[in-house]
């Protein structure tokens, strides 16, 4: 049974609400369910609740890009996963390289927020990918493995079926620079199998969505491999029209 495709936009720190608004009226009127892919939007936190009210009975479904590895209480600035559920979050992006890079996220961290998104019922989208440096010295697949085993480590079948895997490599992210249907189909394979290592009969099922650099131009080569779910998209998520040509490829 083929598995279903997912688009995700990853909004970063953009939109205030006036953007939300005027973004995803264009979007809301633009895109028709499809079957067989889901189309998640991912707004800043301040923007959700706008969203939210925005999406309400609507197909699209709405995610966060962060949460607190804590569950409540003294931490300030942070923003729990209950509070995301209780506007309407369903997704959560966990250990995104640029979380990684810019705020010291390491595979703990990454560990506890997705399992604080199982917890409460939001579906993880866990990133996961290596630097330039890290593929031109042939570490790919021991960076991947690293992060994939470290972010689900104390995950249970049960828990495991729940997430999305998305692969990023890194220096694709914002740089234009995407990975060949080809490059990215072999990560997205390898990442398979150690999934398939671990729970065979779940490996089928859990979904790999690649992210870097994904443009209109681009997305149709890179979904048409077989062990690509689907697709991470910053930049060209800002655009309306980008993003509904993005989703009309999968
Ligand atoms: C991302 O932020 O996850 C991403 C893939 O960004 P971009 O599409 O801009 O490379």
């Amino acid at each position: 049974m083929a598995r279903p495709k997912i688009i995700a936009g990853n909004w970063k720190m953009n939109c205030g609400v006036a953007e939300t608004e005027n973004l995803l009226k264009s979007l809301i009127k633009g895109i028709k369910p499809k079957k067989g892919v889901t189309t998640v939007v991912c707004p800043p936190f301040t923007s959700l609740q706008t969203a939210a009210r925005m999406l309400k009975g609507r197909s699209i479904k709405l995610g966060a890009q962060d949460l607190s590895e804590n569950e409540n209480g003294a931490f300030t600035g942070e923003v729990s996963a209950e509070m995301l559920k209780s506007v309407g979050v369903k997704y959560v992006i966990v250990g995104h390289s640029e979380r990684r890079q810019y705020h010291k996220e390491n595979e703990k961290i990454v560990n506890t927020k997705a399992s604080r998104a199982l917890q409460t019922g939001l579906v993880p989208i866990i990133c996961i990918g290596e630097t330039l440096q890290e593929r031109q010295e042939d570490k790919t697949e021991g960076i991947v493995t690293q992060q994939l085993e470290g972010a689900t480590a104390s995950f249970e079948s049960s828990e495991l079926k729940k997430v999305i895997i998305a692969y990023e490599p890194v220096w694709a992210i914002g740089t234009g620079q995407t990975a060949t249907p080809e490059m990215a189909q072999k990560v997205h394979r390898f990442i398979r199998n150690i999934l398939e290592n671990r729970v065979p009969e779940l490996a089928n099922s859990i979904p790999i969505i690649y992210g870097g650099s994904v443009k209109p131009e681009n997305a149709a080569g890179l979904m048409a491999q077989p062990d690509i779910d689907g697709a991470l998209v910053g930049g060209a998520s800002l655009d309306a029209k980008s993003f509904i040509t993005i989703l009309k490829s999968a």
